[in-house]
């Protein structure tokens, strides 16, 4: 494949880079080039901008407000946005759910929910996993119960991403017990704010709380709120899935911590070593190779094609790269590369580098951090059988 692009596509890049120049706050971009803590408002903050002018939901069509773009304007917009330091667009609303509702919910639920998703007032969060049930999906557990116009529900999500933020969150429920697993599931879009719905976050690795579990305790759902029919949760479940796994594979902020990688390198001198610049060229020479892919997914799903099957493929790249360029970080900065401490989250100290920067102040965090790329969105395991079965045959 030709990674040339049109003059028009060169004057898309140029036009969006200079609007992301002057509308993305260095407050902002600063934190995200030295990968220091991001508050509630720096990711919403960034994404209301995004919204305002229409780009929030920039893969959307335009019948539902988004841009239209093509598929390479979609990976120009988040190539310039990723090189420019913008925090990652928080994929719940504008990429996961939306396309699901714009393809299954009706007329009433895409004028209620999309507006919100576009604008970035609303957050939303992933109701998927839950205790025994991550790889094995279909065996979700959680109960909505249809009484009357209303579904109760009982049961427990867990690993819920910035579910402490979320106002609202989507939903695998168990309707029906009869049957396969994956028939008796049903996808349901619920409050956060509903009584009996307690958040709980889980401590990780890296020292932050980015996950949650979360309990519902007789909470109930307007049945307005279930997306298309009773018991086909599964089918709109696997549409978001192939949205979620080609967004993990996060190509252009891999592109954005090489060059980071390189200046930390050149900063603590093993930029001289031939064999360490070796270990980087590979890398780079993999993500240029994932970035391929991504371009043929992106103009697959433009044809109408289901990208499930290499979705699953990028998935497995994309997050082995994010893991190898953390692992190099970590070489690269040498003694500097000390386990996570609390304060360098705010304060960046481990380590001033010329110019200024604070270049490798929490790399044993964004270490830790990245080894849950391996798990979730489907574990790599996982997806290689998938991709075993599906594209291997
Ligand atoms: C940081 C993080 C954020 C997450 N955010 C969300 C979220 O917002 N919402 C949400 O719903 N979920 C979320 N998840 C959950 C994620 O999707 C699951 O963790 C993932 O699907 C794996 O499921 P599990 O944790 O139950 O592991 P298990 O399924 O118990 O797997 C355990 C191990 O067994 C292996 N394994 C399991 N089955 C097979 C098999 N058939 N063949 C080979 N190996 C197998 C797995 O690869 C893994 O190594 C998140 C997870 C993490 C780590």
């Amino acid at each position: 494949m030709d990674l040339a692009f049109t003059p028009e596509e060169q004057a898309f890049r140029d036009e969006v880079r200079a609007w992301v120049r002057s509308n993305l706050p260095p407050e902002i971009s600063h934190k995200v080039h030295n990968a220091l803590r991001l508050t509630r408002d720096d990711m919403q903050g960034w994404a209301k901008i995004l919204g305002k002018k229409g780009w929030l939901g920039f893969g959307w069509p335009k019948e539902f407000g988004g841009p239209g773009w093509t598929a390479v304007q979609k990976h120009l917009f988040e190539e310039e946005c990723a090189l420019a330091g913008a925090p990652r667009i928080i994929p719940f609303g504008p990429v996961m759910v939306a396309p699901v509702i714009m393809a299954f919910g009706n007329a009433e639920q895409q004028k209620r929910f999309l507006p919100g998703i576009a604008s970035g007032e609303v957050w939303w969060s992933q109701g998927y996993s839950e205790p025994g049930s991550g790889s094995d999906l279909a065996s979700v557990k959680t109960r909505a119960e249809r009484v009357g116009d209303k579904y109760i529900v009982n049961g427990q999500k867990t690993w819920t991403t910035l579910g402490q933020h979320g106002d609202w969150m989507f939903n695998l429920v168990r309707t029906s017990t009869e049957g396969k697993p994956q028939t008796g599931i049903s996808f349901l879009l619920l409050d956060m704010k509903s009584p009996g719905v307690t958040v709980r976050p889980i401590k990780l690795l890296d020292g932050e709380c980015e996950v949650n579990e979360v309990f519902f305790d007789n909470v109930e759902v307007p049945a307005e709120n279930l997306i298309g029919e009773e018991n086909k949760g599964w089918t709109y479940a696997k549409h978001l899935l192939s949205h979620e796994r080609t967004n993990i594979a996060d190509v252009n902020r891999s592109k954005r911590e090489l060059e980071r990688l390189k200046r930390i390198a050149k900063a603590e001198g093993l930029w001289e070593d031939t064999r360490f610049r070796d270990q980087v060229a590979l890398l780079e020479v993999d993500i240029v190779a994932l970035e391929m892919l991504v371009l043929r997914v992106l103009s697959a799903e433009k044809s109408g094609k289901n990208s499930l099957d290499i979705a699953g493929l990028l998935k497995i790249r994309g997050s082995e790269i994010q893991q190898r360029y953390a692992e190099l970080m970590m070489l690269a900065a040498g003694p500097f590369a000390l386990p996570f401490i609390e304060e360098a989250m705010e304060a960046g100290w481990q380590g001033d580098f010329p110019g200024g920067e604070v270049a490798n102040a929490p790399l044993a965090s964004t270490y830790f951090n990245l080894r849950k790329t391996t798990i979730y969105g489907g574990s790599n395991e996982v997806q290689r059988n998938i991709v075993a079965q599906t594209v291997l045959g």
